[in-house]
């Protein structure tokens, strides 16, 4: 028999440790499967999805630039999909195309499982309203925080979003939005969805909002702590890179894929120390 066929794609993907953790997580949980990556022509996703679906593939990941146009190609989508108007996991099934996206799932899983830290009743701060962002928005909401605050360096943005979830809400000023310099008081979970940590900047926001209480999040991991996490830790926050999202996800969308959960615990160690 043929192992199913799973990839990920994205340009650039070289850097992807998505195959690594699926091949991880295929022999722990013993699914006969394959897992790669694909380089996908910045103006040519559809047709590599497609391709790789009539080849005979069960499923893709999907990366950056591509999650957009992954959401576009998609003949379904699952709510979580639809709220994040962006897909990163796509299931191929005869003619139908499940999108989904799992980022927030993994977000949140990461959080409370990982870190030990409820969102439940919480002050939670997302810093920037970008894809990633809006992926977390949702799911973040479902946990019940006290209140959310999305601060944007291009306000109009994040008021979008407020717009946008406006009746998911379970009460009304549940979740607000403005620049970084407007969130005020201690926080209990600060999120970096922005992508300045790529560039070494850091969003310029108020040092009172981290306490020795609070978790501060990067989305973004490598070997370093970002400027963020380091501005965090320096005022007394527990901090956090991405790296631990990066597996959850991973591992809810083997579950989509699989109906099979894998255990993340030893993988993420494993990936930290090789960091
Ligand atoms: P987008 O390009 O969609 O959004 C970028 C966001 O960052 C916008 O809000 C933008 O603000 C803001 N931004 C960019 N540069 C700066 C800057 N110099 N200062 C302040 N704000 C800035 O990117 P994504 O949302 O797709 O990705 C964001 C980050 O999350 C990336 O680093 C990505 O690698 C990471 N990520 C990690 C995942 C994981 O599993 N760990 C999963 C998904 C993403 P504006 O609107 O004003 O332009």
């Amino acid at each position: 028999i043929h192992p199913d066929q799973y990839c990920v794609f994205g340009n650039p993907i070289a850097h992807s440790k998505s195959p690594l953790i699926h091949a991880a997580f295929a022999l722990q949980t013993g699914q006969a499967m394959v897992y790669d990556r694909r380089l996908a022509p910045l103006d040519g996703f559809a047709l590599a999805a497609r391709t790789f679906a009539a080849e005979g593939g069960k499923g893709a990941n999907v990366t950056v630039p591509f999650k957009l146009d992954a959401c576009a190609l998609a003949t379904e989508l699952t709510p979580r999909a639809q709220a994040a108007g962006a897909v990163n996991t796509l299931r191929f099934d005869n003619e139908t195309i499940l999108g989904d996206n799992t980022d927030g799932a993994g977000l949140v899983a990461d959080i409370v499982r990982n870190a030990g830290v409820s969102v439940a009743g919480k002050r939670i701060l997302l810093l920037g309203a970008g894809g990633a962002a809006r992926g977390v928005v949702l799911p973040l909401l479902e946990q019940g925080p006290q209140e959310m605050f999305i601060a944007n360096r291009t306000v109009a943005t994040a008021e979008a979003l407020v717009a946008q979830f406006a009746d998911a809400l379970a009460h009304p000023g549940q979740l607000r939005a403005g620049g970084f310099a407007q969130p005020d008081g201690q926080f209990d979970i600060v999120i970096n969805a922005t992508s300045a940590s790529l560039a070494g900047d850091l969003p310029p926001v108020p040092p009172g909002i981290f306490g020795r209480h609070t978790l501060a999040l990067d989305m973004m991991y490598g070997a370093q702590p970002t400027v963020f996490m380091d501005f965090a830790a320096q005022h007394g926050a527990q901090v956090r890179d991405g790296l631990g999202m990066l597996v959850e996800q991973a591992a809810e969308a083997f579950y989509v894929w699989r109906g099979v959960r894998p255990q993340t615990q030893d993988l993420l160690a494993q990936l930290r120390s090789a960091l």
